[in-house]
């Protein structure tokens, strides 16, 4: 009998949730998100504050459930999409800064005018630029060599 219930309580979650977008990375992110700021929210003594944070944390998880219970798989779908794209982009940047710290003859200096990465040659001391892209000229001060 009571393995029946179970047996009908799964199959009327499933037809509920036929068509409905589900659980994804983004849902984890969000609930994660929300645990935290509980976590802190118990430390936090002042009450104008606790409101605050305590509303966010209902409005962070009305999104993740909002999204798990959609029928708009596409939007859903992209919006994780979107997620990804973000932690390919930070592991990337992660990559460019770990090459440059290994690079010991050079160093990387941004154009001040038009924001180029320039690569030079590690030399003690000041020096002056000329930026290949827009031709500006920057000095560039070397700590260490
Ligand atoms: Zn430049």
């Amino acid at each position: 009998m009571k393995r029946g219930n179970l047996m009908n309580f799964r199959y009327k979650l499933m037809q509920f949730m036929s068509g409905r977008y589900g659980i994804d990375q983004l849902f984890y992110l969000l609930f994660g998100v929300s645990t935290v700021l509980s976590l802190i929210n118990c430390f936090v003594p002042w009450l104008a504050v606790k409101v605050i944070v305590q509303l966010l944390i209902y409005v962070i998880m009305g999104f993740a459930f909002y999204r798990v219970l959609s029928r708009n798989v596409w939007a859903r779908s992209r919006e994780n999409q979107l997620l990804a794209k973000f932690i390919t982009q930070i592991k990337k940047q992660k990559n460019i800064r770990r090459q440059r710290k290994a690079d010991y003859t050079h160093i990387y200096k941004k154009c001040p005018r038009c924001h180029a990465v320039l690569r030079l040659p590690r030399r003690k001391g000041k020096h002056t630029t000329v930026c290949p892209k827009c031709s500006k000229e920057f000095k560039v001060h070397v700590f260490k060599a």
